[in-house]
C-alpha cells in the first residue's frame, strides 16, 4: 500500500454520490436491501439575477444504484424548488449528474448495469435483481445506454456492440 492514510468515513464518496451532484443525509438498512436518502448539492442561487432562492416545496425522486456488495442500494432524493428573493423567478434543483430525466436508474446504477451485463457477462435478470428493479426496467435502460454510448463512440464498448446489435 503506497498510502496507508485514512480519511474520515463518508457515506457519499463511499457509494460515489458525489460524483452525481449528491449528498447522503440518511440511510435505511433492510435485510435485502439498503436505502439511502440524499439532498441535491446546493443549487440556490438564482442563474438569471444571482440572488438567493427560498425553498417553496419538494418532491422525492426514486432512484435504483449500483448495489453495494450486490445488496440493492436504492437512492431517494429530495429535489427542491426554490423561488427567486429577487426577480420571483422559480426553478426545481438540477438532477442531471445524477440521472437521465425520468429515468429510474442512477448515471453509476446504469454504468454498473451495463459493465455487469458487457463484461461480466451477467444476464439481465441478475443485473435486475442487482439493482432491485423489474427486468423490463433494467433491459430498457441498458438498451437506451448502450445505444447512446454506441451512437457516441462506437469503439468504447467493443464487447457491447454485438450485445445491443443483437437486441435492437
Ligand atoms: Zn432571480
Amino acid at each position: 500500500m503506497s498510502d496507508a492514510t485514512f480519511a474520515c468515513p463518508d457515506l457519499t464518496k463511499f457509494c460515489r454520490l458525489d460524483d452525481l451532484g449528491l449528498v447522503v443525509t440518511g440511510q435505511r438498512i433492510e435485510p435485502d436491501r439498503a436505502v439511502l436518502a440524499c439532498r441535491v448539492v446546493d443549487d440556490r442561487w438564482c442563474r438569471r439575477c444571482g440572488c438567493e432562492g427560498s425553498p417553496r416545496d419538494s418532491v422525492t425522486r426514486e432512484l435504483a444504484h449500483a448495489p453495494q456488495g450486490w445488496r440493492p442500494t436504492t437512492l431517494v432524493v429530495t429535489v427542491r424548488r426554490y423561488r427567486c428573493t429577487g426577480c420571483t423567478r422559480v426553478w426545481r434543483q438540477d438532477t442531471s449528474a445524477a440521472a437521465e430525466p425520468r429515468a429510474k436508474l442512477s448515471r453509476a446504477g446504469l454504468r454498473w448495469a451495463l459493465e455487469g451485463i458487457v463484461v461480466q457477462h451477467l444476464t439481465v435478470a441478475r443485473v435486475a435483481e442487482g439493482l432491485g428493479v423489474a427486468w423490463n426496467t433494467a433491459n430498457d435502460a441498458v438498451l437506451a445506454e448502450g445505444k447512446r454510448l454506441l451512437i457516441n463512440d462506437p469503439a468504447r464498448f467493443d464487447g457491447s456492440a454485438a450485445w445491443i446489435g443483437d437486441r435492437l
